[in-house]
């Protein structure tokens, strides 16, 4: 492959290099934005070259904003590393565009549809998955072990369940429950136990002395209750939902609490049983877009390719949910300025201000965010890594703004505010009804979820290559010229469709591999 160098915006005065391996010193660049420059050292791949002489205190521009602001004199055809780059502040929450740009309205995308199981709350779910629900990490072991019985003896006889999954968490006691913050764990379990995966069907495992009582985290109203409850639940007698209680004198024995689990399992494990996929269209696929283990070709492959399918799903009046905070956080502008209301730019400034807030309080700033494998990936800071990550949320309006463990408001374009790490993005999501997930990595990451399918997306093609049978697309096609954003949106689009109808199991599905759910405390513990 001869020298390839991306440039993302014609005022970008760096460029990566794309190559597999990196380019040695000496090596002279043939494309348009470098044509004739010499390396004059050794640039990895993914990393920056500088197009031009920068000189101290010149701001260094890619995706056409500055990233950061050289440090001493760099000249052209230097890498441009992280040392050599100085970050910009963040940007204040004061004076953004509100609501500024209105997208053209788009064509509606009709006719796609794909196979999925109607709840009864009007969701629709991709997977006919039983939960058990917990109230505290006490309970996880033998809610754990009852699984294992349930996966080995019932559920072969309930062919068209596709799975029983424990939610355990680290929550429940120990923790201040009444203190600021308390709500986002406890609301963002009792979302996660409505999953539309779930099929409606909750039952819950609870110890008995915890301070995460089983009608707190359910309280009435919460979840649907059967006609023939209803009456003992006002009267008071009755929680609405299956709840085995472990520490009930009913239990003598350990055996007697796994048998109950079985039990209670098994009711919920024959409704399951009965239901059936019908055809829905696509307006129903609720999509989490993520990214982790980011390179520096997370911008210009994979996360552009997602963006381009998140503007597909809008289209299709599905619904699209982008987070990370700390990864939009230097985006903030172009975010209010694509909303589609200024009360829309203010839930999103709330959202970033309460994040800074919190932030401040442990001593840290956005900088936090980048991890060693990012910088070694080519991402020198926060405000590269965030121009990168935003590209995930297209170019629609958006529409909405949740906080984090609430539930979906509405279909489009929704911003759902979580942190960035993998897992508790992951977590939030679940929680506000997403169906299936989209995770982009340049550095490799095998993350999964048991709740919801994981479509997983490389960056590079030499990921996409090692990681033949982990990752789902490889959108590294895009550096390598052999396919365009919109040809690798499009395949992403229809593996959605295939993957949401189970049609095909994506990787993670195949190996099972999940990671744990992971709450968002940010309250004291005790
Ligand atoms: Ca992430």
């Amino acid at each position: 492959m001869s020298p390839l160098t991306i440039s993302m915006d014609p005022r970008d005065n760096v460029a990566i290099v794309a190559n597999d391996g990196g380019l040695p010193a000496g090596t002279i660049l043939v494309d348009a934005h470098a044509k004739g420059l010499v390396l004059k050292d050794k640039v990895p791949q993914g990393h920056k070259v500088a197009l031009v002489d920068l000189a101290a205190g010149a701001a260094v521009l890619r995706y056409g904003i500055p990233i950061g602001f050289a440090a001493k004199d760099i000249l052209a055809g230097a890498w441009v590393h992280e040392r050599l780059l100085v970050m910009p502040e963040a940007r204040g929450l004061v004076d953004l565009p509100m609501a500024t740009i209105k997208p053209n309205p788009a064509e509606a995308l009709t006719g796609y549809t794909f196979l999925g199981y109607r709840n009864a709350d009007g969701s629709v779910g991709t997977r006919n998955i039983l939960a058990i629900t917990q109230t505290v990490q006490c309970v996880a072991g033998v809610t754990d072990f009852a699984v294992q019985r349930i996966k080995s003896e019932l559920l072969p006889l309930y062919p068209n369940v596709d799975d029983v999954v424990s939610l355990a968490h680290t929550y429940g006691c120990g923790v201040a429950i009444e203190a600021p913050g308390a709500e986002i764990p406890i609301r963002t379990l009792r979302n996660i136990s409505t999953n539309p995966n779930f099929g409606g069907e909750v039952m819950v495992v609870s110890l008995g002395c915890e301070k995460l009582q089983p009608a707190r985290l359910l309280p009435p109203g919460s979840i649907a209750i059967s006609d023939e409850r209803s009456k003992a639940v006002a009267a008071g007698t009755d929680l609405g939902f299956d709840n085995v209680c472990l520490q009930d004198d009913a239990h003598v024995g350990f055996m007697s609490m796994i048998e109950s689990v079985m039990a209670t399992a098994k009711t919920h494990l024959e409704r399951l049983n009965q239901r059936r996929r019908e055809t829905v269209p696509a307006s129903e696929l609720v999509v989490g877009v993520q990214c982790g283990g980011s390179d520096a070709f997370s911008g210009v492959t994979a996360n552009p390719a997602v963006g381009f399918c998140t503007d597909l799903l809008v289209r299709a009046g599905a619904s699209v949910m982008f987070s990370e905070t700390t990864e939009v956080r230097d985006g903030i502008a172009q975010l209010t300025s694509r909303a589609a209301t200024p009360e829309i730019a203010e839930a999103l400034i709330r959202e970033m201000a309460w994040y800074d807030a919190y932030l401040k309080r442990g001593s840290a700033d956005r900088s936090a965010n980048t991890t060693p494998g990012n910088k070694a990936g080519g991402l020198s800071n926060i405000v590269e890594k965030a121009m990168g990550s935003i590209v995930k949320s297209g170019s629609r309006a958006i529409s909405n703004v949740i906080a984090p463990g609430e539930k979906l408001k509405s279909k489009g374009l929704t911003y759902c505010a979580t942190p960035a790490s993998d897992f508790i993005c992951g977590t939030l999501q679940v929680a506000a009804g997403m169906n299936l997930h989209v995770f982009t990595t340049g550095r490799g990451t095998p993350y999964g979820l048991a709740a919801v399918p994981v479509i997983k997306v490389a960056t590079r093609s030499d990921l996409a290559r090692r990681w033949h049978d982990l990752m789902d697309i490889n959108a590294g096609t895009i550096a390598d010229g052999s396919k365009t954003i919109t040809d690798v949106g499009w395949e992403m689009f229809h593996l959605m469709l295939d993957v949401a109808s189970g049609r095909k199991k994506t990787w993670a599905e195949h190996w099972r591999l999940h990671n744990a759910l992971v709450l968002f405390n940010p309250a004291p513990v005790t």
